[in-house]
């Protein structure tokens, strides 16, 4: 499809890009965003957890729910770096089963602190 459909490009659009066999919405909005620098977010488990927690994105379903949230209000000059601060934040402070509230730098704008 690359040498057929693309002129022997990767496309540069999350719709052209999810025609590829094998790529799907958040693959194709990585390469979106840190390839061609566009403004997109790509939601993987870690994004869509830490989002919900903070309270960031507000009963999304499905990744493409929280996606669309996430879009909606973050600036789009942040968007890309911000999928990168969501993973990071995730993995080193607001862990999944034991978040580190006491030492977490956003704790009073999250909907999950311990208000104590
Ligand atoms: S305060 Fe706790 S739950 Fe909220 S973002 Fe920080 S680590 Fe996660």
């Amino acid at each position: 499809m690359l040498v057929n459909d693309f002129q022997n490009k990767v496309p540069d659009t999350v719709d052209e890009l999810t025609k590829l066999p094998g790529v799907g919405r958040k693959t194709a909005n990585v390469i979106a965003s840190v390839v061609y620098a566009k403004p997109a977010m790509a939601v993987d488990t870690h994004v869509f957890r830490v989002s919900a927690r903070i309270g960031l994105t507000s009963n999304a379903k499905n990744p493409l729910q929280a996606e669309k949230q996430l879009v909606k209000y973050i600036p789009e000059e942040k968007l890309a770096i911000a999928h990168h601060w969501l993973i990071l934040h995730g993995r080193y402070v607001c862990i999944a089963r034991k978040p580190k509230c006491n030492e977490c730098g956003i704790r009073p704008y999250c909907k999950f602190a311990p208000k104590s």
